[in-house]
């Protein structure tokens, strides 16, 4: 029997048995048997749910970086590790092998010491999708700088917000990035987000696209040249397991975006573990997610799970759509890729076009398919387990968060039956708990709940950056002694369970969480706008869509709303990014509100549901008569 590559469902059972009655010894065994460490623990786990804390591999030693990257070079040098494919698709594709890939590493982690970085600090990077940026996140990790990657479709603003969060004291970027026949001038962006960054020293830039940038000097530095001097051997900096490997921001129901901390030992572990047996990964397979760096998906599942299992890791510049929908199969064809793991929205946005496009290429090699960021509804379901399956890949619906650092839930392939749209069985070591809204756990089968984790497991974020208190408070105020994830999910008579969304004002749109609070807050900027309420809404491609409902002041009473709708669009984009945009913007007279003046987005959830038939007793608000108004003239 092996825990860290199960090949049975009766096994599964088993291992999974063991990792509840003794998760010490299961996560140590583990541990122990399949990484480098330095030192070893004195302890496998100590926790406190009420603090909270949770230490993993406590007294421990390593460097993620050494079980990345040093470790192979004795059976894998010249195996490829990371595989780019370029946005253009008559760039030539790069195979960086692991010894090259340790080499640049080094190289960056020298001139990021060069240039005073240091253990414990701050670094942003802010890339887009090519090697550059796995070099920058492990260059960092080499020398115990802590990493903020920041997705490079946020704005300025978003940016700065960010970069400020975590006092970071460098970022890492570059002229520009392609997406599509489209350029974006990323150091543009940057320049401007530090105009309200008074911390940054330090700025390094990557030529990808060779435009025109301003480069402030003694500030801002070209990479290359600085890549071209440094030495290619940087030895690991010795981390304690439990030091910040990085942080990574995610939107919160309210207030501004929480950057979770996560961890060198647990999570390398925990990202490890779970990216062996959700995707199967044998030696000699091409592995491609095509998720952004930018989310923990990327960091999880492209770079650290995928490299401390010697794997080689297609990373894609691009977008599906470019040149053409056909993009994501002719990689799948060209590079014979054996995993391929994307999300919800991008497989119904290619359901949509022509099949021609898959039938054209040669989809053999590929045996198992994941899907990630959002539930995944049936008809896409079985669209990407016929087409792009051929009913032989099994889809792994894997659900997790950033806050979990991996995967929790998710089929194991080849071992747990599939059922669309059901993330199946929690993998070993996670026990999970529905919960009722006072706050009891619901037992049984065919019931639905609020999903809660009610053990720890080496992969959860520690803290938020800086805010303890709110780490507390989000995540485990609602259920005394355990974890409450912020989704609701239903358990069937098999035990299977189906995430079923969030229960807080968190919109997954495109597989991207969205919170509304900042974005309402984007709007309220507008000189003409009074109030707003964002809630979501279904939708055929995004899954979500968002919806806002708006009042304006007197001011604005005479302006003309499509002008209105555009002007407000731009501030979203302006103050996060055009990622969140409203689909919808409906001006109402006035917001349903309790008699405590809270806006009841329960009522305005449904009107933009179109289910307003059902909203309940109204009678208790404020102001009842606004309701009938907004459902008159909803969009
Ligand atoms: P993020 O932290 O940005 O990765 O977003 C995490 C959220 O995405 C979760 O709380 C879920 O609401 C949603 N999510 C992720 N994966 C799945 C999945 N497989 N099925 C349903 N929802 C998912």
């Amino acid at each position: 029997m092996s825990h860290y590559s199960i090949k049975h469902i009766e096994e599964y059972y088993q291992v999974y048995r063991k990792s509840v009655r003794d998760p010490e010894l299961f996560w140590g065994e583990i541990a122990e048997e399949h990484f480098l460490w330095r030192k070893k623990w004195d302890r496998v786990l100590s926790y406190d749910f009420s603090k909270p804390e949770f230490k993993w591999f406590e007294g421990a030693q390593l460097n993620i970086t050494e079980n990345c990257l040093d470790r192979h070079l004795t059976t894998r040098a010249n195996k490829t590790a990371l595989l780019f494919e370029p946005n253009n698709p008559e760039e030539k594709a790069q195979h960086i092998t692991y010894k090259e890939l340790y080499e640049r590493v080094c190289k960056l982690a020298n001139v990021l010491k060069q240039k005073g970085v240091k253990k414990g600090d701050r670094v942003c990077i802010y890339l887009p999708m090519i090697p550059e940026l796995t070099v920058s996140v492990l260059a960092c990790a080499r020398i115990g700088a802590i990493h903020s990657v920041v997705f490079a479709g946020f704005s300025s603003k978003a940016l700065a917000t960010r970069i400020n969060d975590c006092d970071c004291e460098m970022v890492i970027t570059s002229d520009g990035s392609y997406r599509g026949h489209k350029t974006i001038d990323l150091k543009a962006i940057v320049d401007e987000a530090l105009e309200q960054c008074s911390g940054v020293k330090n700025v390094l830039v990557v030529k990808r696209i060779n435009s025109e940038v301003s480069m402030t000097p003694n500030r801002d530095f070209w990479i290359e040249p600085l890549l071209k001097e440094a030495s290619a051997n940087c030895p690991a900096e010795i981390m304690d397991a439990e030091d910040p490997l990085f942080v990574l921001y995610t939107s919160g129901s309210t207030g501004t975006p929480k950057g979770m901390v996560h961890t060198c030992g647990g999570y390398m572990v925990y990202s490890a573990y779970t990216f062996k047996n959700v995707f199967r990964y044998e030696e000699n397979d091409v592995y491609w997610c095509t998720a952004d760096i930018g989310w923990i998906t990327g960091h999880s599942y492209i770079i650290y799970g995928p490299l401390a299992n010697g794997a080689t890791s297609l990373m894609f510049e691009g977008v599906p759509s470019y040149p053409d929908f056909g993009r994501f199969w002719e990689i799948v064809e060209k590079h014979r890729v054996n995993q391929f793991y994307t999300a919800p929205t991008a497989i119904r946005a290619l359901a949509k076009e022509n099949l021609k496009f898959i039938e054209s290429h040669d989809l053999s090699s590929l045996k198992v398919l994941g899907t990630v960021g959002e539930p995944i509804n049936e008809e896409a379901w079985h669209w990407y387990n016929v087409n792009v399956g051929k009913k032989r890949s099994p889809v792994a619906d894997s659900w997790f968060q950033t806050e979990t650092g991996g995967i929790m839930i998710s089929p194991i392939p080849y071992v747990t039956a599939t059922k669309p749209t059901y993330a199946t069985l929690p993998l070993p070591g996670v026990q999970l708990a529905l919960m009722d809204e006072n706050g009891d756990e619901i037992k049984g089968n065919q019931v639905d709940g609020r999903l809660c984790i009610k053990y720890p497991w080496p992969g959860i974020a520690r803290t938020i950056y800086g805010n303890h208190k709110r780490y507390k408070d989000t995540y485990f105020s609602a259920f005394k002694g355990m974890y409450f994830t912020g989704d609701g999910a239903l358990r069937d008579e098999t035990g299977y369970y189906r995430i079923t969304g969030r229960v807080d004002d968190v919109v997954i749109v495109s597989g991207h969480n969205m919170g509304t609070a900042p974005i309402e807050d984007a709007i309220n900027e507008h000189p003409a706008v009074a109030e707003s309420a964002i809630v979501g809404f279904p939708h055929d491609i995004k899954g979500n869509a968002l919806y806002g409902f708006i009042t304006l002041k007197e001011t604005g009473e005479g302006r003309d709303h499509n002008n209105l709708r555009s002007e407000i669009n731009q501030l979203i984009t302006e103050y996060i990014g055009p990622i969140a945009k409203l689909d919808k913007i409906q001006f109402t007279k006035g917001l349903p509100k309790t008699r405590s003046g809270k806006i009841m987005r329960r009522i305005l959830r449904k009107i933009a549901s179109k289910d307003s038939e059902n909203l309940g007793d109204i009678s208790t608000l404020l102001n009842p008569e606004v309701v009938q108004d907004i459902i008159d003239t909803s969009l």
